[in-house]
């Protein structure tokens, strides 16, 4: 007598969060930001900020720009995933229910965000799954931050010394990209996501 085999049960992927970080300037943005116009099914967490909107930036869509005030709120309601204050300067945080809400749909989420808020998020869901985007090297790292133009000499020395600190952290990471070209650094993280 033979029997029918089995049918084969592919489970549904559970989407999961992925968390990029990586020193300032290394195009942690840019490289999000083409995975996006890539793949618009994948969710991009819009972070909240106290610092103010560059020229070009637009409420909602970069960030949620929001006061001092609103931002404790944020914390004093539970609203945030993690936060942290970034270059000894303005607040960051993830907004949760955002988020939730992606992840719950089936949608794979991203974060990007800081040395400090990944921490945070190892901690909260260590399930995630953590990147690090890496510069080809330090020499080139300093040219993309005095190449932005958009800070004062103060505030890039303050990013080269949070970049140095975040540059020795790699190893906290479960995957390293280093972005030499911003489309195969994307290509990599496509291929993180299983996309
Ligand atoms: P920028 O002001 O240049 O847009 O961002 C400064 C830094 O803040 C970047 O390293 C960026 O990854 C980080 N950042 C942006 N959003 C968040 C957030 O929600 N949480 C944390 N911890 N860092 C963030």
């Amino acid at each position: 007598m033979t029997s029918e085999p089995a049918p084969v049960e592919t489970p549904a992927r559970e989407p999961r969060l992925t968390v990029v970080s990586g020193p300032a300037g290394v195009g942690k943005g840019t490289v999000v930001a083409h995975l996006r116009s890539e793949h618009p099914d994948v969710f991009v967490s819009v972070s909240a900020t106290t610092r103010p909107p560059r020229p070009g930036e637009v409420d909602g869509e970069h960030y949620l720009f929001v006061s001092e005030e609103e931002f404790d709120e944020l914390i004093d309601t539970d609203a945030l995933l993690e936060w942290a204050r970034v270059h000894g300067a303005a607040r960051y945080g993830t907004p949760n229910a955002p988020v939730l809400a992606a992840l719950a749909t089936g949608r794979e989420a991203i974060l990007e965000i800081d040395l400090q808020g990944a921490r945070q998020i190892r901690d909260t869901c260590p399930q995630a799954r953590f990147v690090f985007l890496a510069p080809p090297s330090w020499e080139e790292l300093v040219r993309r931050l005095a190449g932005r133009g958009t800070e004062t000499p103060e505030q890039r020395e303050r990013r080269l010394l949070t970049a140095k600190g975040e540059m020795n952290s790699m190893a906290e990471f479960d995957h390293v990209i280093v972005n030499s070209e911003v489309g195969q650094a994307v290509d990599e993280l496509v291929g993180l996501l299983g996309l």
